[in-house]
């Protein structure tokens, strides 16, 4: 049985308001179904005291210490009580470049500091429409894969199609289903048993309106929510939905 988790992934928004009024709501709700995971920009982890969630950074260093202007390592977010972080997420990869070999740096980096490396993968609508959009997924995972192999255990997956970010086009229950079960399957060619205790969260446009529905599907282990997890009742009823 996989518990299921719903991940908050700030972005480049919130702020210490954000940060007290979220803590403050989930500790008014009772969660226990679900392992909810708060993940606010960097410096603002400094701020959170973690209490019925866990705390999540975006991004981390591949390097352990030294000379990387602007850079965070794995021992410093521990300090902070960061249990989880997001690795390879798609505005990482486009925007500032990080390709399959550094995603897999960070997630060795994450592994080997004891943290939860929740990592991405996800097609364009390009790779979608051109129809062999689970290949592309299979190469990204594989890329994981390769790199740490039965640690993979170790790993939460979410799968954020990059058409679904922040579009409101949330992929259908149906279409979030069908990859979660060929990626868990692909994966299990394998890594059976890990295959089938691995946590793959679905990203893209959840809402309050939709969490319940992609959840109650067999494979959809729970949500990693841009836009709606900065509003605190949207969050919480993602988290609801979840439980
Ligand atoms: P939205 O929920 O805003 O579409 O963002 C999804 C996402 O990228 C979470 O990491």
């Amino acid at each position: 049985v996989r518990r299921p988790m719903v991940a908050g992934n700030w972005k480049m928004n919130g702020s210490k308001a954000l940060v007290s009024a979220m803590t403050q709501s989930l500790s008014e709700v009772s969660l226990d179904n679900v392992d909810v995971v708060i993940c606010p920009p960097m410096p603002l982890l400094a701020c959170v005291e973690p209490n019925k969630f866990y705390l999540g950074a975006q991004n981390v260093s591949q390097y352990d210490a030294g000379a990387y202007t602007g850079e965070s390592s794995t021992s410093i977010l521990s300090e902070l009580n960061v249990r989880y972080v997001i690795v390879g997420h798609s505005e990482r990869r486009e925007l500032f470049a990080e390709d399959d070999q550094v995603v897999v740096q960070k997630v060795q980096a994450v592994l080997n500091a004891g943290l939860t490396p929740i990592v991405c993968f996800g097609e364009s609508l390009k790779v979608r429409e051109e129809g062999n959009y689970l290949e592309f997924l299979y190469a990204q995972v594989d890329a994981v894969l390769n790199g740490i192999g039965a640690k993979i255990k170790d790993c939460v997956l979410a799968y954020e199609p990059i058409w679904a970010i922040g579009t409101g086009n949330t992929a259908s229950p149906e279409q979030a289903q069908q990859v979660h079960a060929k990626v868990r399957e692909h994966i299990a060619q394998e890594y059976t048993d890990i295959a089938a205790g691995l946590t793959i969260l679905y990203g893209g446009s959840v809402n309050a309106a939709n969490a319940a529905e992609l959840f109650s599907q067999q494979d959809v282990d729970g949500g990693l929510v841009g836009g709606a997890s900065l509003k605190t009742d949207d969050f919480i009823a993602i988290c609801q939905a979840a439980n």
